[in-house]
């Protein structure tokens, strides 16, 4: 056969870094292969709550990030997001919940609803999330988000989340994605007895610590304090 007269190759499927042409063909494989990677070292940096990690399995952290950032989703990093925000790591996304130990009974109040990510695993694990964000357009996104992915128990507010939401308190469970001066008294005064809250506190980005607060009764807060973190800073009004 006429060399010439050869139907030419088939252009190569487009494949990704690292992984092997035959096992991702795909940026659905690609991404599902990362996932992969991604909760097994979690697992090794001692996220052993198979509740957590199921959770982050079912959440599809590519659809909380920019289209330009797809094939990154699962890389153990912050990525940009509207109004100079960001979207936590997923490491510490699985720590905080972690630390949260959130009950299928519970209703969570989350500070900083951002992308949305940090709610929706919530929502997979509580029965009630209720989700706070002081910029309407990154709420706006992060309801399509949560209606297109069925997480019907979120309730999504705009407004300043230093002062709590009032309306559906107390809350066995709140966590602050965003660093505050100080304990917040407002959102310990919206916390159940038994209940525990994680925020991150310091002033400086060099110098914040993630704080669990335990609320073990009417007038008594336990206080652990967790680890250094970088959160973008929480914003009062
Ligand atoms: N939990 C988010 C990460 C959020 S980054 C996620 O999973 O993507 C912190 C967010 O807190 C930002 O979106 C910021 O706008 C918001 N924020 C800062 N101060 C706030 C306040 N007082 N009330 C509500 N949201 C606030």
């Amino acid at each position: 056969m006429n060399k010439t007269a050869r139907s030419p190759k088939p252009a190569p499927k487009q494949t990704f870094e690292g992984v092997h042409p035959s096992l991702a063909t795909t940026q659905d494989d690609w991404l599902a292969s990362q996932k992969i990677r991604l909760l097994m070292s979690l697992r090794k940096a001692g996220v052993t709550d198979t509740r957590v990690l199921g959770a982050m399995e079912n959440v599809p952290r590519e659809q909380f990030v920019e289209e330009a950032f797809r094939d990154r989703a699962y890389d153990d990093n912050a990525l940009p997001i509207a109004c100079h925000q960001t979207i936590s790591m997923p490491s510490v996304v699985a720590m905080m919940t972690q630390m949260l130990d959130v009950k299928p009974t519970q209703c969570v109040l989350e500070i900083g609803t951002g992308s949305g990510y940090q709610a929706a695993v919530l929502a997979k694990l509580a029965r009630r999330v209720h989700t706070i964000e002081r910029h309407a357009p990154l709420a706006e996104i992060a309801r399509e988000r949560f209606t297109a992915m069925k997480l019907r128990n979120i309730d999504s507010h705009i407004g300043d989340g230093s002062k709590g939401w009032p309306h559906a308190a107390p809350y066995e469970r709140i966590i602050v994605t965003a660093a505050a001066p100080e304990i917040p008294q407002t959102l310990l005064a919206q916390l159940s007895i038994g209940g525990k809250m994680i925020i991150p506190v310091g002033l400086h980005v060099a110098d914040q610590f993630l704080l669990r607060l335990t609320r073990v009764a009417e007038d008594e807060v336990r206080k652990e304090v967790l680890s250094p973190v970088r959160f973008v800073p929480l914003v009062a009004g």
